[in-house]
């Protein structure tokens, strides 16, 4: 297996040479891995005291988190007397909940522009003069907060190769796609936070979700991983709020006259699976929302829900959800959908998948949000099998499909390895790829199990790794905790489980390992998709044994689909599983048989339960007219049990720790 592992490494440093994975540097392993300030995993604190955990330095998290979390929000001034104050000492709120709130008052009043005259009064006249107020003019600028907010971000020199990418897009009238964020009016609030943000030009999915959103059409987009999906919905949703102001919600919010901000009204929802997405969702809602009335909110489960009801309490035009929470806040009479205009369901088809789809539906039909046709719904993924296409279509009215590259497929800025590696050799085979990892690059370990990512975690720190882990089983504080360690490179190495495959956006992720594949093509997809996003290149490395021999048709169509070096093994087995498989009745292929690969209503014809039928536009590259991945096909066996619906049954909404 040295052999092996010589001639895989031989292909690395050929193809990755950019990517700084060669051999240069052992990453803080051996005993300079346990330095000062080292992250010890929660599991193992209480074992390693001795090595430098300390309550001080969870602690330290705990302020330093919130007062990220929430510095925006401490720009009262000193005459603001709100509830925010006077519920101080009442009631028992966690050690975490009061530090949170000192953090905040802490802040001080350093960012008032933030949030403009609603921080100044926070009372009645705030409504009454702010429906007068233009939402289109910008609020003084605030340099902390500008700070704050646009110092990250970084396009590869891939970025370009972008515009090569076939789009289609289906539906009746579909309005033309821009080429310029200048192209459309957005308005002078959103303009200026594109240039903050130093997005010099849309990617494609923004160049033809944008100008659809704006027309108030409601659609369907599939667009790869890391290709700018947040901003293709954020922008132009929060540019039409901009331009309507509060409206209605503003006066259903004054019920009796007088200003009532025990309940809120969003005037925008956007739901995502995982905690830690629905906050990253948050923070880019933030950038783009600077220096306008609009006050985006989150709220997901594990945090104190306390803290996030008075944070909805300070005002809440935009919220970001996951579904478990929101639900809780709508019972409570927290949150009122009532005048919610714009709905986005991020990472669609795992909302509409069995685990989550009885409360979407909970949120979406069985409330006070409007029916579909007066709101206005949008879903985004990279992935979107055909039945969740029917499915959505519940939730959709006259919507556009738009499909930026064939769905369900990588970047090609992703270099996908598959490597045969036995169960026993795993350990040893990933220490040989960390310590060819340079020192500034993160990799992902993607594991199969909770248990499995402790074990992993425990067993790396005992060999000198910094790094951290997350899943289901971690309390939201250690979740969070362990992402950031991640983000800021203190711990390079992040053990997770599938809760961290979908979303994320971690810049300089240079490598992405599956120590266990999954099980299905689309978490595979999405999971690799943590690296070579925007234009930047990435490494996905994937051990593969006799135990994964579900997904190798799966596979090697992606492999040969993304035109990557497919080992001959994987054929071989592909060809035998094929044609052993096809007894059970599942002789095609998810893949190339209906991954989604295109507006599933092409097929349908006018027999289709939606509502209209499409006719199609197509735009970009030449190469769309080859049928491969936009051809459809039946999607048999998607939910039997060797499949997708197995899969999930067994895990169910905990598996996300939501
Ligand atoms: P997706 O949802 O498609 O996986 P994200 O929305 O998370 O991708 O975006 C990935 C990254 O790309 C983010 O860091 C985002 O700030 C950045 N980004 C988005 N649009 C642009 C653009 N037009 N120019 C440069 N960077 C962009
Ligand atoms: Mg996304």
């Amino acid at each position: 297996s040295l052999h092996v592992i010589e001639v895989f490494f031989g292909t690395m440093n050929q193809q990755f040479s950019g990517l700084d994975l060669n051999a240069s540097g052992h990453q803080s392993g051996g005993a300079s891995g346990a330095s000062k300030g080292r992250y010890i995993p929660p599991h193992l604190r209480n074992r390693d005291a001795s090595k430098g955990l300390s309550d001080r330095e969870s602690s330290a998290w705990s302020c330093g988190r919130d007062k990220d979390a929430y510095s925006s929000f401490g720009s009262r001034d000193s005459r603001g007397k709100s509830s925010y104050v006077s519920d101080r000492g009442s009631g028992a709120r966690g050690r975490f909940d009061d530090r949170g709130r000192s953090g905040c008052d802490s802040a001080g009043s350093r960012d008032r522009a933030g949030f403009g005259k609603f921080q100044r009064s926070e009372h009645s006249r705030w409504c009454e003069r702010s429906d007068e107020d233009d939402w289109s003019k910008p609020l003084p600028p605030s340099e902390r907060l500008e700070q704050e907010l646009f110092s990250g971000g970084n396009t590869g020199i891939n970025f370009e190769k972008y515009d090569d990418i076939p789009v289609e897009a289906t539906g009746n009238n579909c309005p033309p796609h821009i080429e310029n964020f200048s192209d459309v009016d957005m308005g002078e609030i959103i303009m200026g936070n594109i240039e903050l943000a130093r997005y010099t030009r849309p990617t494609p999915v923004q160049k033809h979700a944008i100008p659809i959103i704006k027309e108030k059409r409601d659609l369907m987009a599939c667009a790869q991983t890391g290709s700018g999906k947040t901003a293709a919905f954020l922008l132009p949703i929060l540019s039409q709020i901009y331009t309507d102001g509060p409206g209605e919600a503003l006066k259903a919010a004054k019920e009796n006259g007088r200003y009532e901000r025990r309940k809120q009204y969003p005037l925008s929802l956007v739901l995502a699976p995982t905690r830690e997405l629905a906050v990253q969702i948050y923070e880019e809602a933030r950038k783009f929302s600077y220096r306008s009335r609009v006050r985006p909110c989150v709220v997901y489960g594990g945090a104190c829900i306390g803290q996030q009801i008075r944070d909805l309490e300070r005002g809440c035009h935009l919220l970001v959800a996951t579904p478990g929470r929101l639900v809780d806040m709508m019972e409570r009479g927290k949150i009122g959908l009532d005048f919610c205009k714009y709905l986005v369901l991020d990472e669609a088809d795992r909302m509409l998948d069995m685990g989550f789809e009885p409360q979407i539906r909970r949120i979406v039909e069985q409330d006070t949000m409007p029916p579909k046709g007066v709101r206005h719904t949008m879903m985004f993924s990279a992935t979107f099998p055909k039945e969740i296409q029917m499915l959505a279509c519940d939730f959709l009215d006259e919507y556009i499909f738009l499909a930026v590259g064939r769905v369900g497929s990588t970047s090609e800025n992703i270099t996908q390895k598959v490597v045969w590696v036995d169960e026993m050799d795993k350990r040893s085979f990933l220490l040989d790829l960390l310590c060819a990892t340079g020192k500034d690059s993160l990799t992902l370990v993607f594991v199969e199990t909770k248990k499995g990512a402790d074990s992993l975690e425990d067993f790396l720190y005992h060999e000198g790794f910094a790094c951290a882990s997350i899943h289901g089983d971690r309390s939201q504080r250690d979740r969070e905790e362990a992402l950031r360690q991640f983000r800021l490179g203190k711990s390079p190495i992040l053990v997770a489980t599938a809760v961290a495959a979908r979303g994320l956006d971690i810049s300089n992720v240079k490598h992405v390992i599956n120590f266990d594949l999954p099980s299905d093509i689309e978490e595979y997809v999405h999971r690799i998709g943590r690296t070579g996003r925007v234009g930047n290149l990435g490494l996905a490395t994937s051990f593969f044994n006799e135990r994964n021999a579900n997904i190798t048709k799966d596979l090697l169509d992606l492999l040969i689909e993304a035109k990557q070096e497919v080992p001959s093994w994987l054929k071989n087995m592909a060809f035998e599983h094929h044609h052993k498989g096809s007894s059970r009745g599942r002789s095609k292929s998810r893949f190339t048989g209906g991954f989604g690969g295109r507006d599933y209503r092409q097929n349908s014809g006018s027999g289709s339960s939606c509502n209209n039928r499409a006719s199609s536009s197509r735009s970009g590259g030449g190469s769309h007219g080859n049928s491969r991945g936009f051809g459809g096909g039946g999607y048999g066996g998607f939910y039997s049990s060797d499949g997708y619906g197995g899969n999930y049954n067994s895990q169910s909404v905990d598996w996300w720790g939501n």
